[in-house]
Formats: structure tokens, sequence, C-alpha cells
């Protein structure tokens, strides 16, 4: 299949364009590269596009002939967005309503695109299952929750086939480190790897439902090969519960490296809790299963120690 990956030189997505080359689909990506590095893809056979995705003239480029788009394009995280609300808004919902849009002119009706659990927001229930409230506390929630929106309304205003999928906290080998807005699993293993302090945001009690990268790629691609579509969005995540002083013990304990853990201030917008339920997406997908946490962490390891 021809496959448009938007933000394919991103973490996940160029995971997932090496994933879907081995699979044998034609992969075409467009990506900005803002936030994403053009040597994530060195040696990938692909038809590479650089351009914005809220850029209409790029986007009808991008999705001309394609079987299939799977839109990761985005500027990730919530300090971001709390820093600069316009510009997340602009890649993240105008740049999804442009990328459907184009799609819409070109007949190409099978999009999946990246939410986020972030828009559950100040819902305090959990695990948080997909028709429970949503509230968001940042701007990046709320550009993510437009998102995934109008992929769904996309369903019953043009008959498109679409998922949109809630991303928890995806981590794995690709994740990069020293930047201003890294995640916290690469941002550790820098910080253990060099030798400096583990900052942790709070008293570490936060939790997260860590899901690893391969395990994402693995339903989106299905879902893609399945050509699936589901009329509510789906959390991409399965209902685990590590806390952040649980993720310094399962880095200890992997690396041997004792990690001088200090605390500051919890962060502006952060919610303390992250768990999915995940019966939806068990039901479309039986046969994908969570990886464990010290496996994905250890090859994390090995992927950030070989590059230090
Ligand atoms: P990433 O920053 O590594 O990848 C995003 C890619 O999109 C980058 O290559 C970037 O250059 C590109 N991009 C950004 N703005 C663009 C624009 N306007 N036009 C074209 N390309 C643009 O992030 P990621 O972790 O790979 O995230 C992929 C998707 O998953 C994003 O939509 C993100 O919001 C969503 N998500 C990720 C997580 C996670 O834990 N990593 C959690 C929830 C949701």
């Amino acid at each position: 299949m021809r496959i448009l990956i938007t933000g394919g030189a991103g973490f996940i997505g160029s995971n997932l364009a090496k994933l879907a080359l081995t699979r044998g689909h034609d992969i075409r990506i467009i990506d900005d590269l803002s936030t994403g590095y053009a040597d994530n893809l060195v040696d990938c056979d692909i038809d590479f596009h650089l351009g914005k995705v809220q850029d209409p003239q790029a986007a009808a480029r991008a999705v001309a002939n394609v079987d299939s788009i799977i839109h990761l394009g985005a500027l990730g995280s919530v300090p971001r967005s709390i820093k600069d609300p316009i510009a997340s808004h602009h890649a993240n919902a105008t740049g999804t309503l442009t990328i459907l849009d184009e799609a819409r002119k070109a007949n190409v009706t099978h999009v999946l695109s990246a939410s986020s659990s972030s828009v559950y927001g100040m819902n305090p229930a959990l695990p948080k299952h997909e028709r429970e409230w949503v509230r968001p506390m940042s701007p990046y929630a709320v550009s993510k929750l437009a998102a995934e929106q109008y992929t769904l309304a996309f369903q019953q205003a043009y008959g498109f086939d679409s998922i949109a999928f809630r991303f928890f906290n995806v981590y794995g080998p690709g994740q990069r480190a020293g930047h201003a807005y890294a995640a916290v699993i690469p941002t550790w293993i820098d910080a253990m790897l060099k030798g400096e302090p583990v900052w942790i945001n709070g008293d570490g009690q936060h939790s997260r439902d860590f899901t690893y990268v391969e395990t994402v790629c693995d339903a989106l691609l299905q879902a893609v090969e399945r050509r699936l579509t589901h009329v509510e969005p789906v959390n991409l995540a399965f209902g685990t519960n590590t806390t952040l002083m649980n993720l310094i013990e399962h880095l200890t304990q992997i690396s041997g490296v004792e990690p001088d853990v200090r605390h500051r201030e919890p962060r502006a917008g952060d919610v303390p809790h992250s768990q999915a339920q995940n019966d939806t997406l068990t039901a479309l997908f039986p046969e994908i299963f969570p990886t464990d946490i010290e496996v994905g962490l250890e090859s994390t390891w090995r992927w950030m120690a070989e590059r230090s």
C-alpha cells in the first residue's frame, strides 16, 4: 500500500516508516523538520516532502495518490504549547484540518490521527475510558482534541474511514533527549549516562501508562492494512500504571547506575495520573499485546548508550 506518514521524521513517525518498509509498503513523508530529524530516515527508501501540514499546497502534494494517511505531524509538548499556544494550534489543529481537507479533495478517505491522553486533563477518573468527559488543561491538549474531533467528524460529513488514537506516553529507541521539551524517559537516561542529576517534577508519585513505540507502530500499521475505522476515539495504551519513582527503580536496575535523584516543583498543565482503559483497543486489535516496561526500557537504554 502507499501510505503517507505526516511527521515521519519524528520519533514515532520514523519508527513507523521503518516498520512499514519491512512490511512492503510504499512510504511518503511530509515533515517540516521542526522537531524531527532527517537523519532518523537515513537509508530509508521513502518519498520525502519537506513542508508544513497546515500549508494547503504542500498538503495537497503529499496526499496525492496515497491509499491511507497516518497523521502524526504536530508540535508535541504541553510546556511548548503554554509558551506559544498559537504555534501549537496552527500545526496541530489547523494542520489536521488541512490534511483532512486535502485528502477529501484527493478522494483519499482513510486517515488515522494521533490524539493524546492529555485531552482527559482535569477528569480525575482512572482508568480513562474514551467516553469519559474531557477537560484539557493546556493549549496542546485543546489542539489535540480539535484534531481528533475533526478526524472523526469527517466520517459523518464526508464518508471517511478514520480512527483518532489517543496516545499515552510513548517511549522507545529514537526518542531524543537534549532539547527543552524532551520526554521524561530519554531525559533521565541521558542524565544517568552523563552522571548528571535526575530531576523529578513533584514527589515522583505521578503515574503514566508508558507504551512502547514498536507496539504503537504495529497497531497503526494494522489499522491501515485492515482499513479500520471507529466512530469514537481509541486509547492506544494498555492500562499500565508506572509511577515516576517506579521508573527510576527500573532504570537503576537495568543500568546498574545509581541516579542522583532531585525533586522540584510540578509543571503547570501536567496531569497527575494517566492510565488507559483499553477495552476498545483490545477489541479492535486482539493480537496486539503490551511490551513489558523492563524490556522496552532496556532497548531504549541500549539505543541511547550506543549514541552517547
Ligand atoms: P516528534 O516531535 O518526534 O514528531 C513530530 C514530527 O512532526 C516531527 O518530525 C516534526 O518535525 C513534525 N512536525 C511538527 N510540526 C509540523 C508541521 N507543522 N508540519 C509538518 N511536520 C511537522 O513527536 P512524536 O513523539 O513522534 O509524536 C508524534 C505524534 O504523536 C504527535 O502528533 C504527538 O502529538 C502525538 N503524541 C505523542 C505522544 C508521545 O508520547 N510521544 C503522546 C501523545 C501524542
